[in-house]
């Protein structure tokens, strides 16, 4: 059975967890890098992205957190997890801070606004209904959340949403200099997928809608079909 770690620095963990044991599925909560090793897969969670940074600094984390991500195996980050995953990440108050990176994608920490803007909404998900069927709408849950400002062109979005009228006007600066535009789309990007990358902006495992939980074990399937192919190939050659 496949053992699905997740980064319990801080943040939403717990829920993931519970919902990995609604699907029938073991989680394991990751704190230190030793715990990387031996896992099929990886959930970062939302929280707060400076927290958790500083945090996993403190773990040493970073160095091991990148392998496991550029080593083909699969990883999700929902909200703050998105942000560690982005190449790029601007919208702080207070110059950088440090990802993990791997995903090709600009995101904005706090896009949506502060907590007091976090809303959820009616999203549709087509990918969601291909792989069982049924409905393509799924519940989105935004809290202070991010979303993703442009993608590279490896990266296939999964889903938008309509920019809410009551968010407040954002500049997006990276605190590198001139770099400043103001978002004028009417949508936005809020999940993307990138090979062993997925990336959700809201929570859902905040929900009782287990689809998202069984995409990324889909991804693990995948993932171990893959290595088994490979195996095979070098082992016929
Ligand atoms: N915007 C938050 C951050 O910067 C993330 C919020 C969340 O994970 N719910 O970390």
């Amino acid at each position: 059975m496949a053992v699905v770690g997740v980064l319990a620095l801080q943040g939403s963990y717990n829920e993931h967890l519970a919902a990995l044991r609604r699907i029938g599925v073991r989680g394991v909560e990751v704190r230190k890098p030793e715990q990387l090793l031996g896992l099929d897969s990886l959930i970062i969670p939302g929280g707060e992205s400076t927290t958790m940074a500083k945090l996993a600094n403190y773990h040493n984390l970073f160095p091991a957190l990148r392998e496991f991500v550029s080593g083909g195996k699969p990883v999700w980050g929902t909200c703050a997890g998105l942000i560690f995953l982005a190449n790029k990440a601007v919208g702080q108050k207070t110059g950088g801070q440090e990802l993990v990176g791997g995903l090709d994608c600009t995101v904005h920490r706090n896009f949506f606004g502060s907590q007091l803007q976090s809303f959820e909404t009616e999203l549709s998900v087509p990918k969601l209904a291909e792989k069982e069927g049924g409905n393509e709408t799924c519940r989105g849950v935004f809290i202070r959340a991010p979303a993703i400002l442009d993608v590279g062109s490896d990266v296939e979005i999964l889903a938008d949403c309509p920019v809410p009228a009551n968010r407040p006007s954002i500049t997006i600066s990276s605190g590198e200099g001139d770099e400043e535009e103001v978002y004028s789309k009417d949508r936005v990007i809020v999940a993307v997928r990138q090979g062993n990358i997925l990336a959700t902006a809201f929570h859902p495992e905040l929900t009782s809608d287990s689809r998202w939980h069984r995409f990324f074990l889909d991804m693990d399937k995948e993932s171990h079909a893959k290595a088994f192919s490979a195996l095979s190939l070098s082992s016929s050659s």
